[in-house]
């Protein structure tokens, strides 16, 4: 009897793996998605960290400073130079 569980267990593992890999072998033939639909999905940005208070914000918020620095906000920036 346990065997037999045993057995089905296997069974379902292999194909679980097996399928697993079609699914990965079909994502990675397909061509790569346009970028509309990584917006959407929250695609990994870049994050930065504030000069002044050391926030982490994503790049894209994230205001310019001097050398390099990036700030979290005006007031930041300001207060740092
Ligand atoms: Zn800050």
């Amino acid at each position: 009897m346990t065997m037999k569980y045993l057995l089905v267990i296997v069974v379902v593992w292999l194909a679980f793996i097996i399928w697993r890999n079609n699914r990965r072998r079909e994502v990675e033939q397909r061509p790569a998605p346009p970028p509309a639909a990584g917006k959407t999905l929250g695609a990994p940005q870049a994050m930065v960290r504030c000069a002044h208070c050391g926030l982490h914000l994503p790049a894209t918020d994230a205001l310019p400073g001097k050398d390099d620095k990036v700030y979290c906000s005006a007031a930041h920036r300001q207060a740092d130079q």
